[in-house]
């Protein structure tokens, strides 16, 4: 395992990458309604980075052909774009990457489309709420494992689903680094955290069953049961006395 710490001006491209992001996520907020396409909204968001000088770092990436990964209701992550409209009702998770100067940024949300159910607002909220609850009194000296702990704490108390197929990375000169972040694991494990990494931390969780398989088209996850997923991501730098959030 290489875990890379980041210097000062490696920091500076990473927060640039991921306000960069930030900003993309909330135009595509933004313009979520019924009968809106992911096809747009990718468009939306390529355009928008290329706008700030930077890079889309998903498209092309192993062969993914949108900027943006689109996953409506049970798709849980990879969802491809489509001019399909959204409808009332429905939930979209929105996943993007953006690279500034080689560095890249990495975060997700899942969206509601109009009005939504209670069941599927409290899926989205509690999931949120769990990236929090990992990140909550981590910093330099603190134990990876208690990120995934607490993560699959949050979200099993609730009655969800953890999908244990995915995970979240380090992240920094390439979208995926080490290590692999799992959203479920024990307390006092894992590596021991350094000021200077960067992390995508990614809870991703079902209403139902956590049993997901692959689409057909080699990349979109789907729960089993059909049963709605929801996705949150940010990526984060490890500092002496705490975390500091790249993409919010
Ligand atoms: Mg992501
Ligand atoms: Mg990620």
């Amino acid at each position: 395992m290489n875990v890379t710490i980041k210097n000062e001006q490696e920091i500076e491209k990473m927060r640039r990458a991921g306000k960069i992001l930030k900003e993309t996520l909330d135009l595509i907020e933004a313009s979520i309604y019924p009968g809106q396409t992911s096809l747009h909204l990718n468009d939306l968001a390529y355009n928008y980075i290329i706008s700030q000088g930077a890079k889309p770092s998903f498209l092309n990436y192993e062969g993914f052909p949108y900027t943006i990964c689109a996953s409506v209701n049970a798709q849980v992550v990879h969802g491809f774009c489509s001019s399909v409209p959204l409808k009332e009702g429905d939930i979209i998770s929105i996943d993007c990457g953006v690279i500034w100067e080689g560095y890249h940024s990495d975060a997700a949300r899942t969206f509601a489309v109009g009005n939504i159910s209670l069941e599927k607002s409290r899926l989205i909220e509690v999931t949120k709420q769990s990236f929090f609850e990992g990140i909550k009194g981590i910093k330099a000296g603190s134990r990876l494992g208690h990120i995934s702990h607490k993560i699959q704490l949050c979200l099993e108390s609730h009655g969800y689903g953890v999908v244990r197929e995915l995970a979240g990375h380090g992240i920094g000169t390439h979208l995926h680094e080490d290590p692999c972040i799992l959203n479920f694991g024990k307390y006092n494990s894992g590596i021991t955290l350094e000021a200077g990494m960067t992390l995508a931390i990614e809870p991703m969780s079902t209403l139902g069953s956590r049993e997901v398989y692959l689409e057909d088209n080699d990349w979109t996850v789907t729960t089993q049961d059909g049963s709605p997923s929801a996705h949150y991501e940010n990526t984060i730098l490890i500092t002496k006395d705490g975390v500091e959030i790249l993409t919010m």
